[in-house]
């Protein structure tokens, strides 16, 4: 086989993986990617949603005025790239469940900290034959989903074609460094960036950074309402894919589905919609968190040529477009990565590991 010389080779091909190869695409750079598909992988099971305004307190999303604006031109980009499509925009609609909470939103929609992501307060009950919602509710907009399996395959169908994908395993034993330069197998490149999300834990280098695995599990429904609005309040409907999500379990690190699962999320399912459906179909995943929930990126301690962009958590679809953008700057430019998602904000616990 002949030597294949390249800038880059990327390893992991989810939403973090895809994202840097996207940014490398439209900056001419010649690439690898390396990646073994896993159907259970957080970007394949992901219902995709973004949405500026979440949580339990309803509080903006951390950078949403620099991530949303970033997100929505990214992925039409793509979209035109890949000839595929997989980027939907789509209000968002939380019913209120007290007359308080319908006050308090009144007050906020005037606050110019949230004005730009509200669309309406509705003060009444809207479409009762869709949605619970007794006293109104919150419309969001600059929100909608991410087909992630499709953007996936659209991604993968294209570095296809470029010759710039391998179906692999990693095999680390194979990884060389030298003089500044990334050796594996027939290939050499300035650097390699590891991608893959909560796996990283079994990686030789990699191993001592705090991503920890939280497990989500969704449902697959399928009825005969239209829907033309993102459904949110304990649960996520999001339509057309008819996902339902998601638990959050930080002490199940069991591999597969389980029945509290399904109950858990057809409970609060039927909290909020007012429609038959069947269940077709349960799915699992591991989520890459972080003890500060903030994405990590840069190169590793010892060894610059070794990158990762890791730590997407549980808001990949609108956090891998922009940081993705900014590891590519340090790449190419070495303009600075904020401390705030910086890898050397974590140096310390590779020196204690050593
Ligand atoms: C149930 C659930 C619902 C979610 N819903 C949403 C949502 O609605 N909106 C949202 O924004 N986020 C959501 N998320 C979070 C989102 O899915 C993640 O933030 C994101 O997918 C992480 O992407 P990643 O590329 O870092 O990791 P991954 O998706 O895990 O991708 C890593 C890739 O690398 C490959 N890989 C790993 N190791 C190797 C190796 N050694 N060699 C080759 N390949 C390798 C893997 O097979 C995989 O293809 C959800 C997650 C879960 C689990």
């Amino acid at each position: 086989m002949s030597k294949q010389i390249v800038d880059y080779i990327i390893v992991g091909q989810g939403l973090a993986g895809s994202c840097l190869a996207l940014q490398l695409i439209q900056q001419k750079k010649k690439f690898i990617v390396i990646d073994q598909p896993d159907s259970n992988s957080a970007t394949q099971v992901a219902a995709g949603l973004f949405n500026p305004i979440t949580g339990k307190i309803m509080g903006k999303t951390w950078l949403a005025n620099s991530l949303f604006p970033y997100l929505n031109k990214f992925y039409q980009r793509a979209e035109e790239i890949t000839g595929s499509r997989f980027y939907y925009t789509m209000p968002v609609y939380r019913p209120f469940h007290t007359i308080e909470e319908q006050n308090e939103w009144m007050g906020k929609s005037a606050d110019p900290e949230f004005e730009f992501f509200i669309d309406r307060i509705l003060m009444r009950p809207i479409d009762t034959d869709q949605v619970k919602n007794p006293y109104g509710g919150l419309l969001l907009k600059h929100c909608g989903y991410l087909n992630t399996q499709v953007f996936c395959q659209s991604v993968r169908n294209y570095l296809a074609k470029l010759n710039a994908r391998q179906e692999e395993n990693l095999d680390e034993t194979k990884l060389t460094f030298k003089d500044n330069r990334v050796y594996y197998k027939n290939a050499e490149a300035s650097s390699i960036i590891y991608c893959t999300g909560e796996k990283i834990s079994q990686s030789q280098f990699f191993s001592w950074l705090p991503i920890k695995p939280l497990k989500g599990e969704t449902l697959h429904i399928a009825c005969s309402t239209k829907l033309n609005v993102i459904y949110n309040r304990g649960v996520y409907l999001v339509p057309d894919i008819w996902k339902v999500g998601a638990t959050y379990s930080k002490q199940d690190q069991s591999e597969g589905i389980t029945t509290e699962g399904k109950k858990e999320l057809t409970e609060k399912l039927d909290q909020l919609i007012s429609f038959p459906y069947t269940i077709i179909n349960q799915t699992w995943g591991f989520r890459p968190t972080t003890p500060d929930r903030r994405p990590i990126l840069g190169p590793h301690p010892e060894i610059e040529q070794l990158i990762v962009f890791n730590g997407l958590g549980t808001k990949g679809v609108s956090l891998a477009p922009y940081f993705s953008n900014i590891l590519t700057l340090w790449m190419e430019k070495r303009l600075p990565i904020n401390n705030e998602v910086a890898l050397s904000r974590y140096y310390s616990l590779y020196w204690k590991s050593a």
